[in-house]
C-alpha cells in the first residue's frame, strides 16, 4: 500500500472534535481550536484515519496517496 498524506483544511473545521475521539493518536485539538494531525500517520492507524476523515460534518480532513 502506497504512504498516505493527511491533511486538515483549516478553513472548513470548526473544531467539531469527532476526529480527535475517533482516532487520538492522530489527531488533536490545537490552542487554536483547530484539529492538527500527524500528516503521515502508520499504517495500522489508517482505519481510524479513514473513518475520523468519514465522520468530519465539516469534510476537512483529506487522504491521499503518495
Ligand atoms: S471532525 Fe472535522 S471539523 Fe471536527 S475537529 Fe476534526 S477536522 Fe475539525
Amino acid at each position: 500500500m502506497p504512504p498516505i498524506r493527511l491533511h486538515v483544511d483549516h478553513d472548513l473545521c470548526e473544531a467539531h472534535a469527532l476526529c480527535t475521539e475517533i482516532a487520538p493518536e492522530v489527531f488533536d485539538l490545537g490552542d487554536d481550536d483547530l484539529a492538527h494531525c500527524d500528516e503521515s500517520p502508520p499504517e495500522a492507524l489508517w482505519p481510524k484515519v479513514k473513518s475520523a476523515a468519514s465522520a468530519c460534518p465539516r469534510q476537512a480532513i483529506s487522504i491521499t496517496e503518495t
